[in-house]
């Protein structure tokens, strides 16, 4: 038996007394860690939920991340963690899909009204019969909503530390990670016990990790880079983690000093953004480089000048990875005691092994493209209640990336296309195909083609391109603000081009290559 739930005992065991998160003007040890997941494990049971139920959890990067995180699977349950900047029907969608039958959401905030957002998904979604908003601040006190969507304001925790012994088995499913794969809708990857714990040792063991470390973690909680490697791991290795809600350069490198970070990890984005979209004093960047040992980067390709930039001003190593949700999710590392190769995502790690076949299926000879297939104890159980989409995912135990690259001579990885219709922008992942779903729906609309377009600050940016309806007519503005009504914050397209034709094939396939030749062109 095994369960993840070990990292929250171990570290409390370990390191007692040590500060495990600082967010804003919380601290909290180690040991209230545990203990405040155990009262909440404790509410969760006495609730009525019992080992197997899901439970979603939609959480900003606050103390409650990892505190509900580890209750819900000491109490025996899967976490489905959600994007927090979901909408209501999104949310929704998630929550039928995984059949949660209860809900933990943030109360969020103006902009990001997570709590309102899960009120109204919670009505939508009827066999959830939970749903319990965490108010901000100290007191660390839920109020209930029952399934006649009335306030109880109850408490969810137990007073009680004692928690009943769950078994758990290493392959047991503990977390449902939502993605769309290669793709349509989104798709829950069911990750195991031992997926994720490997995967978090594997990273600490490879980026060298002590346990004096000191993360600053601004990645998503609910995305599988920021839970597994930069959660997970900074309890495996008994670190502090210092966590930003809100990824603003000028509070990262506040905080960079005042917490003295030796640990970060970003997508390209961030570090474009802290090279580029903030002013740092000299000073700043001495008191940085004082402690700041090592950047990790993944989720998309980090362009080269931004990694030499980042690199010579705070004299640190990025090291670039790769992976994906369905891979828990390192695959490939650039590893600290290698050689570093420019533009390559590095080594497969231990246990992992990758390899590039062509459409036939056939392994391609070195430096030849084809598909980055993954084969190791990091590659999920399969996508929940989807044996079609598993079924063409996984074959013979290799999971099937959709990423296109080449293995060189030294069995270093390079990423070079995708072949899935997929955009991501900023490190979060936009497929075409949902948007132009929602696209399709606006009254005006008769054809749309979605693509992601060359971007300096978030990598790629949303555009759509459209065809109205005869006799219909509708500005680019008003369609910008259409999606975003009707669309989460980083999937809604904030560029259109209204056309009259799109390339196709004579299948009535639209060609989104020679869509984007034409654009460029
Ligand atoms: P996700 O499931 O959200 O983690 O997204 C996984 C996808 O992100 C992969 O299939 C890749 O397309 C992309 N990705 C992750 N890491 C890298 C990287 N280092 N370079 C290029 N693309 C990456």
């Amino acid at each position: 038996m095994l369960s993840l739930s070990v990292l929250i005992d171990e570290a409390a065991r370990s390191f007692p007394d040590k500060t495990a998160i600082v967010c804003g003007d919380t601290r909290l040890t180690f040991r209230e860690l545990q203990s405040r997941c155990h009262q909440l494990a404790n509410g969760l049971i006495a609730a009525g939920l019992r080992p197997g139920d899901r439970v979603a959890l939609s959480c900003p990067n606050v103390p409650w991340f990892p505190l509900a995180y580890f209750a819900i699977i000491k109490a025996g349950c899967t976490v489905v963690p959600l994007n927090i900047l979901l909408n209501a029907d999104e949310v929704a969608y998630h929550l039928e899909d995984s059949a949660a039958k209860a809900y933990i959401a943030f109360e969020g905030s103006e902009d990001v009204p997570i709590g309102r957002t899960a009120v109204d998904a919670f009505r939508k979604a009827q066999d959830c019969k939970h749903l319990w908003l965490i108010e901000s601040g100290q007191t660390l006190v839920s109020d209930a909503i029952g399934s006649d969507g009335i306030a109880s304001h109850t408490s969810l925790m137990e007073a009680s530390n004692e928690l009943p012994h769950v078994d758990s088995e290493a392959t047991d499913t503990v977390v449902i990670l939502y993605t769309s794969g290669t793709t349509g809708k989104p798709k829950g990857a069911e990750l195991t016990h031992a997926n994720i714990l490997l995967n978090a040792i594997m990273f600490g063991r490879l980026s060298e990790a002590v346990a004096d470390d000191r993360q600053l973690i601004t990645l998503p909680l609910f995305h599988t880079f920021g839970q597994t490697v930069q959660m997970c791991g900074s309890l495996l290795n008994g670190n502090t983690m210092v966590l930003v809600p809100r990824f603003d350069p000028k509070a990262v490198v506040d905080l960079m000093i005042a917490e003295k970070i030796t640990v970060f990890c970003g997508v390209p984005t961030m570090y474009w953004a802290l090279l580029n979209g903030v002013d740092i004093t000299p000073e700043q960047v001495e008191k940085i480089r004082g402690h700041l040992r090592l950047c990790g980067s993944g989720g998309s390709s980090l362009p080269l000048e931004v990694l030499k930039g980042f690199e010579e001003k705070f004299d640190v190593p990025i090291l670039e990875g790769y992976g994906l949700s369905e891979t828990s999710p390192v695959a490939c590392f650039n590893l600290l005691s290698h050689p570093r190769k420019p533009g390559s995502v590095g080594l497969p790690i231990w246990g992992v092994e990758v390899k590039i076949l062509n459409d036939a299926n056939e392994a391609m000879p070195v430096n030849e493209h084809g598909e980055i297939c993954i084969r190791g104890h990091n590659v999920m159980k399969g996508y929940l209640n989807k044996p079609d989409a598993t079924a063409k995912a996984l074959k013979n135990g290799w999971f099937h990336t959709g990423d296109v690259g080449y293995i060189d001579e030294e069995g270093y990885i390079f990423i070079v296309d995708r072949l899935k219709d997929m955009i991501i922008r900023g490190g979060y992942n936009v497929y075409p195909r949902e948007i132009e779903e929602v696209l399709l729906t606006h009254p005006a609309i008769s054809l749309a083609a979605v693509i992601g377009v060359p971007d300096t600050q978030y990598g790629e940016e949303v555009k759509a391109c459209v065809i109205l309806k005869d006799g219909q007519t509708a500005s680019t503005e008003e369609l910008v603000a259409w999606s975003k009504a009707h669309m989460a914050g980083h999937k809604y397209p904030r560029q259109f081009d209204i056309r009259d034709t799109l390339p196709m094939t004579a299948t009535g396939k639209i060609l989104k290559r020679k869509l984007l030749a034409e654009l460029e062109s």
